[in-house]
């Protein structure tokens, strides 16, 4: 097999310590099925506390919105609306849930494209409309007119921003305005001010680039500059999503992984991938070609440690840190991450069905599971899953439990769908131990993205049911984990934020606790 190349994930300790509670983990998926959503909702407050904090260091106020995309639960939603966050809709469905979860029609707001209705539902509640573009701000001008709605707050999403002097661009996007036809739009937004009030501007970057979010950043800046000389009063800056998160545990297994899987792909060392799939790269004649299309599993700087450098970085032109030229104008910031907030706040249990090798030599192992309930590879994101053993023969590798006899192994990864495809991952994936029948495999921090967006019946295989767990006395203002109580679990749906307390007196704690 070689040497084993891991790519161990970073796990909070939160998430490791329920990974070391094999037998409630089996005990949910005996009773719930594979696949299996898993739900950390006290995890998401701390996240948010992390961002928080950034915005004290620099002395900012303004609102943490959840981008709800990123996860369907409803665990999440309610847990974040008995927090100060607010909540980033992008369709009449998650406007509902949001309303119906308690967040009150200040604390949100609608973005994305939207249809008539719930352009609608958004300004009969009071909720801040992220407006696309001119189109978008009329339309929403005559419902107000024709129903009689209360005046919209809006945010002027902008686009396409360019540095006098820099070479750096943002990149061309599908959303928003491009800036260079910002005066046309606050034309647009005096001739409906009758029905819209200009709250402020905003952008939603897909890039890791620090240096083009900062010049989107002071594009912002520029563009409240634009509003005020018209006499306008804008109060917020939104700078979108897009902070990132760190998936892996170590920097340098993600250096050594891709430097490996460039050789595989140049024929210099064994294959790492099913059927010689190069996640982007290539070779012809000696040469390779393509970029590595893939998520950069280990950041340094991701989450609000993102938001802290961007905050901290020279605005391009105007030389001065970004977040001091949001205090001078006495802004609000606005952020939306998804992902991040989502950080470590769920995982994907799947069921190991059979275990067998090929004719040609490859460890294949089944899960009952698609590609689609674990979408990591979907996302470009390379990452182990940690065994759980059906029987506790090896603890998850925190827990320094006696490894088993069988040592490491590389093995494939196929799905449950007759499709040659429905491989949970192209990679060899290197284990410390074999996994066995029965086992399941834990694919961990899957709830940003990788866990319900693109779930479906497929074959009427079932989709996966979710689950909340928590321990008692395991509060956000504690420190992280700290709880000592057994775990406990409820149905997604199940889930309110006074659950937790309700329960624990109820069954006054007093079942196993775990190996853990
Ligand atoms: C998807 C999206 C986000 C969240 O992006 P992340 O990368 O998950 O942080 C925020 N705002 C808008 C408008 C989005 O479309």
């Amino acid at each position: 097999m070689g040497v084993p190349l891991y790519l161990e994930p970073r796990l909070a300790p939160r998430a490791a310590s329920l990974l070391a509670s094999g037998r409630f983990l089996h005990a949910l998926a005996d009773g719930l099925g594979s696949p299996l959503n898993v739900l950390l909702p006290d995890q998401l407050a701390d996240n948010l506390a992390r961002f928080r904090a950034v915005y004290r260091t620099h002395r900012l106020t303004g609102r943490i919105f959840f981008a709800h995309k990123a996860n369907r639960s409803s665990a999440l939603v309610r847990r974040l609306a008995a927090t100060d966050a607010g909540i980033d809709v992008a369709s009449l469905g998650e406007l509902q849930h949001a309303l119906g979860a308690g967040f009150t029609p200040d604390r949100i707001v609608a973005t994305g494209p939207k249809t008539p209705e719930f352009l609608w539902l958004a300004a009969r509640t009071g909720v801040v409309v992220h407006v696309d573009g001119r189109a978008e701000l009329e339309q929403l001008a005559a419902l107000v007119r024709r129903y009689g709605l209360p005046r919209a707050d809006v945010l002027l999403r902008l686009s396409e921003f360019t540095s006098e002097g820099s070479r750096v661009l943002t990149r061309p996007s599908r959303f928003g305005t491009p800036v260079a036809e910002l005066d046309a739009l606050l034309t647009t937004v005096e001739r409906c001010a009758d029905a819209v009030r200009p709250a402020g501007v905003g952008y939603h970057l897909d890039t890791t680039s620090l240096a083009e979010k900062a010049v989107a950043l002071e594009g912002c800046v520029r563009a409240m500059d634009a509003f005020r000389a018209r006499g306008l009063d804008p109060r917020a800056v939104d700078i979108g999503g897009g902070f990132g998160v760190s998936y892996l545990a170590d920097g340098e297994q993600w250096e050594r992984y891709t430097t490996e899987l460039t050789q595989a792909v140049m024929g210099r060392r064994p294959a790492l991938t099913w059927r010689r799939h190069g996640y982007g790269l290539s070779h012809e004649a000696g040469t390779l070609r393509g970029t590595l299309a893939l998520y950069p599993a280990h950041r340094p700087v991701a989450a609000e440690k993102y938001l802290d450098a961007l905050l901290s970085h020279a605005a391009p032109t105007l030389g001065r840190p970004l977040a001091t030229l949001l205090l001078e104008g006495l802004y609000e910031l606005h952020i939306e991450p998804g992902r991040a907030l989502a950080d470590q706040c769920g995982l994907t249990l799947a069921r190991v069905v059979e275990v067998r090798d090929t004719a040609s030599g490859e460890r294949l192992v089944r899960l009952a599971a698609g590609a689609d309930d674990v979408a990591l590879e979907e996302h470009g994101v390379l990452m182990d899953p940690v065994l759980v053993p059906r029987d506790g023969r090896q603890a998850a590798p925190d827990a320094g439990g006696p490894v088993d006899a069988g040592g490491p192994v590389g093995v494939h990864l196929a799905g449950n769908l007759c499709l040659e495809a429905d491989m949970i991952t192209r990679r060899t994936v290197f284990l410390p131990s074999p996994p066995r029948e029965g086992d399941l495999l834990a694919f961990v921090n899957t709830a940003g993205y990788c866990m319900d967006f693109r779930a479906g019946e497929a074959q009427r295989q079932p989709v996966a049911r979710k689950v909340a767990v928590w321990r008692d006395g395991d509060a956000a203002e504690g420190p992280e984990g700290s709880g000592a109580g057994p775990w406990r679990w409820c149905l997604d749906e199940e889930y309110w934020p006074v659950v937790q307390q309700h329960r624990t007196r109820q069954h006054g704690g007093g079942e196993d606790a775990d190996e853990a």
